[in-house]
């Protein structure tokens, strides 16, 4: 048996633990945090991810996620189209969803150390070293599911942190008057703000903004009431709900710049091997089904059925096939949000030709796995 380490506990890094532990392998996962704890995240997860998590007994039935069939698109000045989704998709908050992967993984001895941020990864004679600031680990494989954008990116030099990205995003959980079905995407001047209904019967609220924005006005408060309220759809919303957090989650530097799935032997799940553009709904269920691909790998490098090289081979291979292009598609279709005329266009799309739009949402969805 091979020693494997996963560095993040996000969905990518929980689901591969979960997956490896049902397979009699040991696994160690490494957190910065403790759950449970809040993402900023919108919150709404592809259908496409169910027959697996049915499969290894980690569909979050015990939150009875609210069923999301419909999708509305507004533009920036408030024009509205509405769609049925295909596939569509289900609502849990993050805060519910990985605490529930977490305690899942934990009761299947998978070993956990949280509040420990791992600052450099080395490979060297076969072996990994891993080390926080106060302690190292050796393994045999490492998996990198560190997420969007982490300390670690810097260290292993990989070349996307170089460049400032100029997104922010934020995230709030209300109650409010919104259908139990209906996913709603908004746009507003340089950016989008979804919300669908997640446990509880309470919403996400969840928006993507260029720093230009927070820039102009100083404030998230006073951006949301000079940008986002241009949109009367927002404004109705941020005015007519009740907001569950005294502060939002945010975070900044979000980048969506290609990136390798496997750097210096460390294969990349999730985010850190690529983040596909939130407008598309899709990075946590890229992030499972990446999660899937390399446990499945993991195991048959663990039982020594292939070597290093076979691994590496076979894990960037499948991971392009299977989504590289669906970033590069989320990458071009965020060019139809955010403006005023871009905005409008998209929704007359939706409105006119629901075949055509339907057809750029399954372009930036997998099947279901
Ligand atoms: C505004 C916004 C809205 C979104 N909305 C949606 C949506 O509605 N639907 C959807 O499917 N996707 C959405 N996404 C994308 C989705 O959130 C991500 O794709 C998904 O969380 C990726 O999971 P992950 O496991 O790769 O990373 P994460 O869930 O981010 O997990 C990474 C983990 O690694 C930990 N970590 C980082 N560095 C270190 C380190 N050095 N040492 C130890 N631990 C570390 C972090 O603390 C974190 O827990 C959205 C993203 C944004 C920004």
């Amino acid at each position: 048996m091979k020693n494997i380490l996963i560095v993040g506990g996000g969905l990518a890094g929980l689901v591969t633990a979960n997956y490896l532990a049902d397979a009699g392998i040991p696994v160690s996962v490494i957190e910065k945090k403790a759950y449970p704890f809040h993402r900023v995240c919108g919150e709404y997860i592809s259908n496409e991810t169910i027959p697996f998590l049915r499969k290894l007994n980690l569909f979050p039935d015990e939150f009875t996620p609210p069923n999301i069939t419909k999708f509305q698109l507004t533009s920036v000045n408030g024009k509205s189209a509405r769609l049925n989704l295909d596939l569509g998709g289900f609502g849990i908050s993050r805060y519910a969803f990985d605490n529930f992967l977490y305690e899942k993984a934990k009761a299947k001895g998978v070993t956990f150390f949280l509040n420990t941020e791992i600052e450099t990864v080395q490979f060297q004679d076969d072996q990994f070293t891993v080390a926080s600031s106060t302690r190292t680990w050796n393994a045999d494989l490492v998996i990198g599911a560190f997420g969007k954008r982490s300390r670690l990116d810097v260290t292993m030099s990989r070349p996307y942190v170089k460049a400032r990205s100029p997104y922010l995003a934020v995230k709030y959980h209300v109650r409010t008057d919104h259908p139990a079905e209906l996913i709603s995407l908004h746009n507003f001047k340089n950016g989008y703000c979804g919300i669908s209904q997640i446990e509880d019967q309470k919403y996400t609220v969840c928006y993507l903004s260029h720093r230009d924005n927070l820039k102009e006005y100083g404030k998230i408060e006073l951006m949301e009431q000079e940008v986002l309220y241009k949109n009367p759809y927002l404004k109705s919303i941020f005015k007519n709900s009740e907001f569950l957090y005294s502060r939002p989650e945010v975070i900044n530097e979000i980048s969506f710049a290609t990136k390798s799935p496997i750097e210096d032997h460390v294969l990349m799940a999730g985010d850190s091997a690529g983040m596909i553009t939130p407008l598309c709904g899709n990075g946590m269920a890229l992030a499972i089904h990446a999660g899937k691909v390399v446990s499945e790998l993991t195991i048959e490098f663990s039982r020594g059925k292939i070597n290093r090289e076979a691994l590496e081979n076979n894990y960037e291979t499948i991971w392009n096939k299977l989504f590289a292009s669906r970033l590069w598609i989320g990458r071009k279709v965020q060019f139809l949000f955010g403006a005023e005329w871009t905005s409008n266009l998209t929704v007359n799309l939706m409105r006119h030709s629901p075949s055509v739009a339907n057809l750029i949402i399954r372009n930036t969805h997998g099947n279901p796995f």
